[in-house]
This record gives structure tokens, C-alpha cells and sequence, in this order.
């Protein structure tokens, strides 16, 4: 029986195992499986080299072990290295790892047009951040600004990158949120916008919004950006997109992204937060 999963601490929140079941359900793959892993830091080296040896053909990975995941790798995609993560590993049968990342064309492919040519003002400097900025530049954009709360981690995350950091989010052609500002209750119900060094008339700057946090329902910042005549894109589109190239790298089957999308929305087990 093929066997898949997600690695991360904690995990029970994640949507991926209903969206990648809702996936086998559709293509009629009755034998796979893709299951939580729940693993805490000090095994994730050793659960994760013993995978393939029962049965795992691949892995998702989440917070905190993405950086840790591309350490492992025996292989590496220019993305992954380049972001200094991976969200999706391929174990072959002789126990190489190969580890990729598909947050950043996820993203790309969410947006449903090509940023090429166009500006976007990214809030973060975590792992999301690192991988949008890329995914932006690779993909052609013409600049990339970036803002976070903590400034400096920005300008090290820019520098790296070909970014360049602002004090304050400055208006661009999509704005990316990048933060986990609106995954509790606590900041989405909050003033999210305050939060992320914004007014309501700063989001009319902006023709796309994309959160990648999600939730249940629309968050916050989306729900402010819509009404200011911003399109949005928000967070599971972006966890469909990933999760989507991974299943293809895994199954060598295009994937059925429509059952995809339904499974990842299906009935929340508890408070969303990442893939
Ligand atoms: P991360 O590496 O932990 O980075 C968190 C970022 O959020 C940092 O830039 C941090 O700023 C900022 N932040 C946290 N609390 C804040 C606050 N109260 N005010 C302002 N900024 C704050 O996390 P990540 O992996 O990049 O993930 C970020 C979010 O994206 C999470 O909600 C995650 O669930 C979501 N995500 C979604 C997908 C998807 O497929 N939809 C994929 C990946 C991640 P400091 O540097 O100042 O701490």
C-alpha cells in the first residue's frame, strides 16, 4: 500500500490528509494512504530517514521542520535551495531522499495570472515570506518589497533574496501576507491591518490580495480587501496549488484539483493553520 504523509509539530490541525484522500478518491487509488505525522524536532531526522523503509513513497513537510527537511535531502530542487526549504520530500526505494519545494510555484499558480513585469509588497521575513519572494522574482515580477515586524530579519531575508525592504508596506500591484497575523482568533478579530503596518486606504493599493493564512472563513484582511475593490486569493487556494504539485511529483498523475479544493475545505476538524 503506497503511503504518504505530513511531518510537522503539531499537525493534527492539517488539511492535507482530507485533500489528498479526496484526491485518491476521485483518480479511484484505493490502496494509498496519506496519514498525519506528528514529530517532534529531536526525531524528525531518524522518523523521517526511516519513511521509506515502511512504505512511504514521500512527505509533506510543515512548521518547524522545513529548513531541518532540506538538510536531509540527498537531492535538492534550485528552488529549495535557493529558499532554503523544502515542503515535499520523495524517498526512492534505496532510501535517497529527494526534497523539493512547491509552496513557491503554489503560490505562483494560486494567483491564477503571472506576476511577470508586475510590483508586490510581501509582510513577513518566516519561511512563506522566503519562498513568495522567490516564487515572485523567479516568475519575473519586477520588484519585490518586503516588510516585517521585525525589520532586521527583512533586510537579511531581502539581501539574500534581490528584495528590498521598506519601513512601511508601500502600495504595489498584489500584496501578499506572509505573516500568521489572522490564524488566531485573537489577531484576525483584532485590527489585523494595525497589526501589519496598514490602513484601510492603504488597501486600495493594491489590485491582489493574498493571504496565506486560512481559515474556515475568509480572513480578516481579505474580507477588508474585498470591500476595498481588491481581487483575493486566500490561504487554502495556495495549500490546493502546493499540495497539488506534490501529489504529481509523488504519483506521476496530473491532479484532480477540483476534489482537491473540495477536500481541503471540507468540515474543519479545529482552527486551521498550515498545509
Ligand atoms: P514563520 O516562519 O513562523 O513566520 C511568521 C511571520 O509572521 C514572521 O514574519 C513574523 O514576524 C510574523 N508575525 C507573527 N506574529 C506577528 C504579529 N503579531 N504581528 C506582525 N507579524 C507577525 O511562519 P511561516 O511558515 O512563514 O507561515 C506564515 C503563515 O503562512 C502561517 O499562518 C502559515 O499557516 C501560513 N502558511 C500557509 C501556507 C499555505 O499553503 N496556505 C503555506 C505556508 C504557510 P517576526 O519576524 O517579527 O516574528
Amino acid at each position: 500500500m503506497p503511503r504518504l504523509g505530513i511531518l510537522g509539530w503539531p499537525v493534527s490541525h492539517s488539511r492535507s490528509p482530507a485533500m489528498h484522500g479526496a484526491a485518491f478518491e476521485a483518480l479511484h487509488m484505493p490502496g494509498w494512504r496519506y496519514q498525519r505525522l506528528p514529530v517532534p524536532p529531536a526525531l524528525f531526522a531518524e522518523t523521517t530517514r526511516a519513511l521509506a523503509g515502511a512504505g512511504f513513497l514521500g512527505a509533506n513537510v510543515t512548521i518547524p521542520h522545513k529548513q531541518v527537511a532540506l538538510s536531509l535531502a540527498d537531492t535538492a530542487s534550485a528552488a529549495a535551495r535557493a529558499i532554503g526549504a523544502a515542503n515535499t520530500l520523495t524517498f526512492d526505494p534505496a532510501g535517497g531522499i529527494s526534497a523539493d519545494n512547491t509552496d513557491a510555484p503554489g503560490l505562483v499558480a494560486a494567483l491564477g495570472r503571472s506576476p511577470a513585469g508586475q510590483t508586490a509588497m510581501v509582510l513577513g521575513a518566516g519561511g512563506s515570506a522566503r519562498a513568495a519572494v522567490w516564487a515572485l522574482l523567479a516568475a519575473g515580477a519586477r520588484e519585490v518589497s518586503v516588510w516585517n515586524r521585525t525589520p532586521e530579519r527583512a533586510r537579511a531575508m531581502a539581501r539574500e533574496l534581490g528584495a528590498r525592504v521598506v519601513d512601511k508596506p508601500v502600495p504595489a500591484w498584489m500584496l501578499v501576507n506572509c505573516t500568521s497575523v489572522g490564524l488566531s482568533n485573537a489577531s484576525n478579530d483584532a485590527d489585523p491591518l494595525k497589526l501589519l503596518g496598514l490602513s484601510l486606504d492603504d488597501l486600495r493599493g493594491y489590485s491582489y490580495v493574498v493571504d496565506l493564512v486560512y481559515r474556515q472563513e475568509m480572513t480578516r484582511l481579505l474580507t477588508l480587501a474585498q470591500r476595498q475593490g481588491a481581487q483575493v486569493v486566500d490561504g487554502l487556494e495556495v495549500l490546493v496549488c502546493q499540495g497539488a504539485l506534490a501529489f504529481e511529483r509523488w504519483t506521476g498523475r496530473s491532479a484532480p484539483v477540483q476534489a482537491m479544493r473540495r477536500g481541503a475545505a471540507g468540515p474543519a476538524e479545529t482552527e486551521r493553520g498550515h498545509p
